[in-house]
Parts: C-alpha cells; structure tokens; sequence
C-alpha cells in the first residue's frame, strides 16, 4: 500500500516513508491510497488481546514493515506504561460506553499513538538508511507535548522539541511539560495560541533552507503532531477493540451498528473512527463534539470552515483549536481523493482563513453529527455523572458527553453509543473539583488531586503522583517569531 499526499496525488512513498516525513510536500498530508477492509471476522476480533487486535489493523495500513518489526514496535508500545492490561477499557455509565483512552503514561489519549510512534520511526528510519539524527518538532495543546517527551525522552537517535501556548494549557499538563527529564528533551512556552505554535511549526518544516542547514548538521525534522500517519493508523485499532469487546461481552450482537461520539480538536481521533468504519466496522454516526471553539459544528452546519473568529481559552484546552488539521484528509476524500481541488480549498483557509465546500461534498458527510458544548453545559454533565452513576469524567470527555445528551434529545436515535473518553479527570482535577463543587474553587493543585481521590474512588495514577515534587527542568519562553532560533540554539550549538 502506498500514501499520496493530500496536496499532490503524484506524490507517493511507502508507509514507512510516509511516517518518517510526517508531513508531505507544500504542507500536504499523507493518505493512504484505500482504506483496506478488516480482513478478519468480527468473531475472530472478539478473543485478540489490545496487541493482537493492534497487529491486525496496522499490518493492513503498515505494509512495507515486517512481521516481526511490527509485532516488535506494538510489544514495546503496549506494555506496563499501561496500568492495565486492557489498555483501553470500557466503562458503562448512564447506558453509555465510556472508552478510557487515558490509561498510558501521561494520561491523556494521546498515549495511544505516541507510545507506538518512537518505535514505528525509529524502524522507518532504518529500513529507510536514515544516518541523520530525528527531530520531532511538535506543537502542543497539552497533551501531544507530554506523551511525545514521554515516548522519545531517552531514544536513541532522536531530540525532541516541544512548543506549548504559555498560558493555554493546564496547570498540571505544564508541570507534566516542564518537568520533562532527557537530554533530547526542550520544552518551550511561546507567548501566543495553539494555533500559532502550530503555525509557526508548520512553517519550520517547509523551509528548505532551514532544512538544508539542519542536514548539514546531521538533523533531519519529523512531526510527532496527529498529521502524522503514524498517529492516525494507531488509534483505529481501539474503534475495533472496543467494537469486538461489545460483541463479546454481548452488550450488541456481531453486526449491529455502534455510535461513536469523539471530543474533538485536530480531528485526528475522529478521522480514526472515520477509517474504522471504511474498514468495514459497523459504525452508525460518527458524533463530532466542540467545545465553545465550534468552528467543526459550524462547518457541518453550513458547509463553510471559517477560522476567522475569537479563540476562546475553555476547560478543555486539548481541544482549543481553530485549525483542525486532520480535516484535510476528510475534505480530500469528499472532493473525490483529488489534490488539486483540495490544495485550492487549503490555499483559501491559509489566505482568507476560510473555505466552502461544494453541495455534492456536502453530502457525503451525512455519516457525521457536529454540535458544540459551552462551559456551563460541560461543567453540569460532569457533576450530572458523578451524582447519578458516581463515574467522574474528565472536561474533554464531558463535552462528548454533552454534546451526546444534545444528539439523544434532537434524533432520539437509540443505539449503543461509545465516548471517547480522552484524559483522566486527574489531569484536569482543578476544572473536574469545581465542576462538581464549588466548595474546591480555592484549593491548591494537590489537595484537589487528593480530594478526586476520596470522591472517585480511583487510585491517583502514577503520572500525577511523578510530578508533585519534580524539579522544573525547563523554563524557557519565546515570543512567536522566535521558535525558529529557538530550534537552531538547540541544535546547531
Ligand atoms: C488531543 C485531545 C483531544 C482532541 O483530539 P483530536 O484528535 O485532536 O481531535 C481531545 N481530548 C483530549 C484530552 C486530547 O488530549
């Protein structure tokens, strides 16, 4: 199987390429040239572990890696990282299925690829004769950054890079960032947006000089950012998993649809569940959820993406995005998988930060449901949850949640519903104790984690506990227009 770029369907490389060069030509993404049919039955799925289920998926999209390459990088990937060996469970609350993604490391969803992505582009590398050292060059809302510190912190043959907006992350994800160990580690706040972190990343990654520089020095750059196929493939696997658990666990029978609600901010997670149910697993709706940054919701609502608005800090800043990145690879396939159409569609969005779809791709996006939760909506289903089922949700997936009470109440569509459930309320503890009780509004960071602690009943994960007491490590800060001598001080000095 090859990838084409979603800018220039002449360009084409393997899947090992494709993963090392994260983005393609003139900022295009890569995409893979058909999605492959899951070739295994539903009743085979049903008795594979995370790992086999993993193998099954990735071998399909993965086709230049080996068996045992493969099977290498998902053993290292999927392993005691993990505090539990389900990887991703699922949680039944209020009759729906809860899909903790946030069981890895950082405890965020974004664990689910950037524990496997180290390894797939260190294979990539070899197999590719790369003698050049990898940069990954990222720009974080918050929880990219950590997992992909913690997935390439102490790599061989990698440095990594990671830019945050100073004031738009979580206090406990900036501690997470800052107190990052690893010599092939920086981390540095940029006085600007997401938005603009990823921006000014994007651009260090098409400037051929500044490439030319770095290869001069033995340097080469690769995106650990959800644009990266390496990301994207990872998180089908978990759509499939949790499908294959609900038949075994007869909660649906093999072949009934499922409903699957993402909170969503780059669209990569969603777009997985999208490629899942190319593959031929029966998803129903595909259930898009915003915060007040909706710019999706407008978008399936009228057809136009306009990112010319307001960017709104919320409770949810992993999802405080204007630029949802991995759209373009949904708006290359309703264009017909035509480049060029696409690649005039993006030139507006970067010129007039704004484009429309025509009628007939409209159309093909009536598998997708779009609405948006504001704060108030999002604090309320938080506390609602916790009263009536005693489960606590994080404030991403309390979108999700609101945002799926909206769809129940509109469609009255009954069917099994999944929530991608992306962090654990320990990282968000500040947002989640208040939600539920406004008493907590002056507690200081640790005591909150403690009193989540007495209220859920979930032990304080590992990553919360690493961090009480970690020195900071990085305190560097730089205005927008810097990042790039940012990049050179690290590594040319
Ligand atoms: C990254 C993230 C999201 C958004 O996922 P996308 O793939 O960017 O749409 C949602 N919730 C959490 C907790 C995240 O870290």
């Amino acid at each position: 199987m090859l990838y084409v770029s979603t800018r220039n369907t002449e360009e084409k490389v393997s899947a090992s390429q494709a993963i090392l060069k994260g983005l393609a030509e003139n900022s295009g993404l890569y995409v893979p040239e058909q999605i492959p049919a899951l070739d295994l039955p539903i009743e085979k799925l049903t008795d594979l572990t995370y790992q086999e289920t993993a193998y099954e998926v990735m071998k399909l999209f993965f086709t230049d890696f080996t068996e045992e390459e493969l099977k290498k990088c998902i053993e290292n990937a999927y392993d005691e990282k993990f505090d539990t060996k389900e990887i991703a469970p699922l949680v039944k609350a209020q009759g729906s299925y809860y899909l903790e993604l946030f069981h890895g490391s950082t405890i965020a969803f974004k664990d689910m690829a950037l524990s496997i992505l180290p390894h797939l582009l260190t294979t990539a590398a070899k197999k590719n004769q790369v003698k050049n050292e990898i940069v990954i060059l990222t720009a974080t809302s918050g929880d990219t950054g950590k997992a992909a510190l913690a997935g390439f912190a102490g790599v061989e043959g990698t440095k990594i890079i990671v830019f945050y907006p100073k004031d738009g992350v979580s206090p406990i994800q900036k501690k997470q960032m800052v107190t990052q160990k690893g010599e092939n580690t920086l981390v540095v706040g940029i006085n600007g947006n997401f938005d603009q972190a990823q921006t000014g990343v994007k651009q260090m990654f098409s400037d051929q000089a500044l490439a030319q520089e770095l290869a001069a020095a033995g340097y080469q750059f690769s995106s650990a950012n959800s644009i990266n196929i390496g990301r994207l493939v990872p998180q089908i696997v978990y759509y499939v998993y949790a499908y294959a658990k609900m038949v075994k666990s007869e909660e649906i029978a093999d072949g009934d649809h499922i409903n699957v609600v993402v909170p969503t901010g780059n669209f990569g997670n969603i777009l997985a569940a999208f490629y899942a149910k190319n593959m031929g697993l029966p998803i129903g709706k595909l259930i898009c959820a915003s915060n007040e940054n909706k710019v999706l919701y407008d978008f399936f609502a009228t057809g136009t993406y306009d990112r010319n608005r307001e960017f709104i800090l919320t409770s949810s800043p992993s999802m405080d995005i204007l630029i949802s990145s991995n759209l373009e690879r949904l708006i290359y396939r309703i264009a017909g998988n035509d480049g060029e159409k696409n690649q005039k569609l993006m030139r507006e969005l970067q010129e007039q930060g704004k484009y429309e779809i025509t009628e007939a791709m409209r159309e093909q996006l009536s598998g997708f449901y779009g609405n948006y939760a504001d704060e108030a909506e999002t604090a309320a289903v938080i506390r609602e949850i916790y009263q009536e089922a005693g489960y606590i949700i994080d404030t991403h997936t309390a979108v999700a949640a609101a945002v799926y009470k909206k769809y129940q109440k509109e469609t009255g569509d009954t069917t099994k519903t999944v929530i991608a459930s992306t962090a654990s309320p320990y990282k968000f503890t500040r947002s989640v104790m208040t939600a539920i009780d406004q008493k907590y509004q002056d507690k200081p960071d640790f005591d909150l984690v403690d009193e989540l602690e007495a209220l859920s009943g979930v032990t304080v994960p590992r990553a919360i506990e690493e961090i009480r007491t970690a020195e900071v490590r990085h305190k560097k800060i730089c205005e927008v227009e810097e990042m790039q001598s940012v990049v050179k001080d690290f590594l040319l000095q």
